[in-house]
């Protein structure tokens, strides 16, 4: 039986290497890997700064601290996205006010945005769901006439661009993830990029202690004095040597992805009872994290019988996300939700199926996929 995995890093001799040569020097932390690093991203997408973080989550969190976010503050947030993206607010002390998912994309739900926003507001977040970008203008302007922030999780959507400009670039800043099953990887990793350099020179700042000057550039060892108050949100020079490589792979990865989707796609299109996300218009550049079957209303309570169906033939599966966030016990516990409120993300999270299009995989991969998946809806339903 063919073995189809949801996801695989790809770690090379290229990634091995370059991890051994740090560990032959004397950097393991503040040294000029991270940088390189930091340079190759913000070339890749475009950027005026790039900041490396300890993970996505880490940087969305900076970023929120860094505004100042505190008790009583209002962030919107998309009810459909990794937890991250509410707990980066949440962990301010702020509250993260939702907004339900669009059913054609995933995407939040731009026309909701303005009824949720109050004096209390102070940023919107987006999240790029699965790749896709967010229509970011429209986003924007909603941002401009209220004041408020724009922050983008970027998580799953390296190489995604709206009308060129890459994702993370349209709002104040954007924090992307490279945790192993990412489109690349630094085993754990982020960065924020950022069009401000007075916004990125304050990250780096608070991201190490609030310390006025790093170990490289103390006059005399030991002495440093702090400013602010920061964290240990800091990238180490293995992660970075890792990421080095994996950006250089970061195009031929990408291709794939697409290659693979737009096959997997075209499999999947007319069974009886699934829906795809519709396919974007030109505007939209997708960076194709992974692609996810929507099932029919009717269908959903055995989602489970048919996951089990398709992993039975060797396919990986996933789900993204097992929850709109703002029905995870904690924040269930903490925000009391009546109702339906968030249809479109429930019927996302209850009813969906997130298959593999990743770059370990190729054509034929797709094409058993597409066959699986129909057999074992045939087999359940
Ligand atoms: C994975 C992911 C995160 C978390 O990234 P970490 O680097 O693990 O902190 C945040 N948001 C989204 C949308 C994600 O998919």
């Amino acid at each position: 039986m063919r073995k189809v995995t949801f996801g695989k890093p790809i770690i090379g001799d290229e990634e091995r290497n370059a991890v051994q040569k740090v560990l032959e020097g004397t950097l393991l932390v503040h040294g000029p890997i991270a940088k390189q690093f930091e340079a190759d991203f913000a070339s890749y997408t475009g950027s005026e700064a790039c900041v490396s973080v300890s993970s996505c989550t880490a940087g969305l969190h900076l970023c929120y601290f860094d505004m100042g976010l505190g008790a009583g503050d209002e962030v919107i947030v998309p009810a459909q996205t990794h937890v991250a993206t509410a707990h980066a607010v949440e962990l301010c002390g702020a509250k993260p006010v939702f907004v339900d998912a669009e059913i054609k994309s995933g995407n939040i739900d731009i026309s909701k945005i303005e009824e949720r926003i109050t004096p209390r507001t102070k940023a919107i977040s987006v999240v790029h769901f699965l790749g896709l970008p967010v229509a970011m203008d429209k986003v924007c302007a909603i941002a401009e006439k209220h004041g408020l922030k724009v922050i983008e999780d970027c998580a799953l959507a390296i190489g995604g661009r709206y009308k060129g400009k890459h994702v993370g670039l349209w709002g104040d800043a954007g924090a992307y993830s490279f945790y192993p099953v990412k489109h690349i990887t630094t085993a754990e990793g982020g960065v924020v990029i950022t069009k401000h350099e007075d916004l990125a020179a304050r990250l780096v700042h608070k991201k190490a202690f609030g310390v006025d000057r790093n170990v490289t550039e103390r006059k005399e060892p030991g002495i440093y004095d702090v400013t602010d108050l920061g964290f240990n949100y800091r990238m180490n020079e293995m992660q970075a040597a890792i990421g080095i490589e994996q950006m250089k792979r970061i195009d031929g990865f990408l291709e794939k992805r697409k290659a693979n989707y737009d096959t997997l796609y075209a499999g999947l299109e007319n069974i009886d009872g699934v829906t795809l996300f519709e396919k974007p218009g030109a505007d939209f550049e997708n960076s194709h994290y992974c692609l996810s079957i929507i099932l029919d209303e009717k269908m959903r309570a055995d989602r489970s019988k048919l996951v089990k169906a398709i992993n039975d033939k060797g396919v990986g599966t996933s789900v993204y996300y097992p929850s709109p966030v703002p029905y995870f016990t904690y924040y269930k516990e903490k925000y009391p939700v009546t109702g339906d409120e968030y249809p479109v993300a429930s019927a996302i999270s209850y009813g969906s199926i997130a298959l593999p299009v990743g770059p370990h995989l190729g054509a034929e991969d797709m094409e058993y996929v597409a066959e699986m998946v129909k057999k074992s809806v045939g087999e359940v339903f």
